[in-house]
């Protein structure tokens, strides 16, 4: 059975979602999984100027990529629905205006010039301007709080343009308590009366959110740090409708690695690395920006990374499946300062799920690529090129260059070691060792090492004299696992060939 415990991923249709927004729906679903409870997808479009079309779709598609679904939300278990705030407008209006009957709001029809006028003015004085108690009932600021019943009817009903504000209260000092800062004080005096419905029939973020969380049955709001400000406006809100004020949590910044402030696209353009959890084509300037899943990280390990900026299991543990973490997961354990991003740490977590991958897993990863280079060995074969490179990889990518050589004949030596490997007599020698590989039945990679190591010893030569020329004709490099290993995979014929084409560049 399912507990009360609601809580909702609320993302505004704005554009890409950016990975601090992906830790907030992160941690709302591990709070929501560990206490049996609900994960709702809330679309947060009333402002239609931010509003980018096919948005809604990339968070989504980035949810489901990262294996976080929501339990509801557009289109899904539609049980408080509708879950787009744009196809809820109609129910916002009663709330406000409930509000004003109360006398917990007014309508305020004062012009942006009108207030900006004011700003001017304060600021002459050295003074800040804030519509609240300070001014709104003095007679300089044109509101129902001031106008006469009549005229406010009256301007409504001509259609003039209007706000509908929140009437902060004088002089109170509000006891606030967010689940990871503690309590907060708030002293009202400082607070602007935010406007919280339109005469354009919208409402603004902080009603409709609060309107929505009320009617969703929303128990913790668990969201980014940039909304503490509006906590104190959003509890006196749930005070004046006389609804039950749910629990808060403001998640700590992810901040940039290095330096002061939020983590930032600029940051990952100028680090190289994305700050997306899938890549996203802006249709306005056609600009491409990277995302997690196509540089080739795992899901499993962008989350586990994830996991770990702003919250720590009280343990050294830093590998969490997904089943781990919703075991793990604690608010209280959630930090109340920034994280700072770290391009190593969240590479080695990809390096860490890829090396616990089976091969199996690996080598499909793999085949795709190989067939995209129109390279089509056997599953088999693939299979014990993963088993024998997969150790030096971080990513299914790095494969291609750590293994080509399994696929193709090398194009070119690298030059440094050509220079110092091959030697006056070492084409001689060469030639020698491609008539040994040539003569040898038992193609295994131990019998192969068992001959030639023979054969060098009589020889009376130091063993790198062969082996060094002999991997760079085999790899074109110096780089690669077991050099036998590499003979046996290529078989005796390839292997021959490889011995002949250095010799013809080289010497
Ligand atoms: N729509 C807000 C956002 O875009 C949601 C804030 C909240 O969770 O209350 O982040």
């Amino acid at each position: 059975m399912k507990s009360d415990i609601r809580v909702r991923f609320a993302p505004s249709p704005t554009g890409p979602l950016h990975i601090g927004g992906v830790r907030t729906a992160l941690y709302n679903y591990l709070f929501a999984k560990k206490m049996n409870g609900t994960f709702i997808l809330r679309i947060e479009d009333t402002d239609q100027n931010r509003y980018v079309p096919g948005t809604e779709k990339y968070i989504i598609d980035s949810l489901n990529w990262c294996n976080i679904p929501f339990d509801e939300g557009p289109g899904k278990n539609e049980k408080y629905g509708p879950y787009r705030q744009s196809e809820r407008k109609s129910i916002y209006k009663g709330y406000a205006e409930r509000l004003v009957k109360d006398g917990n709001a007014y309508y305020a029809f004062d012009t942006s010039d009108q207030l900006n006028e004011h700003r001017k003015q304060h600021e002459l004085e050295g003074k800040t301007f804030i519509y609240n108690w300070h001014n709104r009932e003095k007679g300089r600021l044109i509101n129902s709080l001031v106008l006469p019943d009549d005229e406010t009817k009256k301007r409504i009903e001509n259609g003039d343009d209007f706000v509908i504000r929140f009437k902060t209260p004088k002089e109170e000092s509000l006891v606030l308590t967010d689940e990871i800062r503690g309590i907060i004080n708030i002293d009202t005096n400082t607070l602007d009366d935010k406007v919280l419905f339109k005469s354009d029939g919208m409402p603004t973020y902080h009603l409709a959110n609060i309107v929505d969380d009320y009617l969703m049955k929303i128990s913790h709001i668990i969201r980014g740090e940039e909304w503490l400000p509006s906590l104190p406006l959003h509890v006196l809100l749930y005070n004046s409708f006389g609804w039950p004020v749910p629990k808060f949590a403001h998640l700590p910044l992810i901040l940039k690695p290095v330096g002061k402030g939020k983590l930032s696209k600029r940051d990952g353009d100028k680090l190289g690395f994305p700050v997306f959890p899938l890549a996203y084509t802006n249709e306005k300037t056609g600009e491409v920006s990277r995302g997690y899943k196509e540089d080739g990280y795992f899901p499993d390990a962008f989350i586990n990374m994830l996991s770990l900026l702003g919250w720590n299991p009280g343990t050294d543990q830093e590998l969490f499946t997904l089943d781990n973490l919703i075991a793990s997961f604690e608010l209280s354990r959630v930090s109340k300062s920034g994280a700072k991003f770290n391009l190593d740490k969240t590479n080695w977590f990809n390096q860490q799920y890829l090396q616990n991958k089976t091969n199996d897993e690996l080598t499909k990863l793999y085949e795709i690529i190989l067939k995209e280079k129109g390279v089509n060995p056997s599953y088999d074969f693939i299979k014990k090129v993963v088993s024998l490179i997969k150790e030096r990889a971080v990513f299914v990518k790095d494969f291609w260059s750590l293994s080509n050589y399994f696929f193709e004949t090398p194009s070119s030596y690298n030059e440094k070691a050509s220079k110092k490997q091959w030697k006056e007599n070492t084409g001689e020698l060469m030639k020698e060792v491609a008539s040994l590989i040539s003569s040898i039945d038992d193609f295994s990679s131990s019998a192969i090492e068992e001959i030639i190591k023979n054969w060098i010893s009589s020889k009376e030569i130091g063993f790198g004299k062969i082996m060094q020329p002999l991997r760079l004709a085999m790899v074109g490099d110096m780089k690669g696992p077991h050099l036998f290993d590499i003979i046996e995979m290529i078989g005796k014929e390839e292997s021959v060939i490889r011995i002949h084409k250095i010799i013809n560049t080289l010497s």
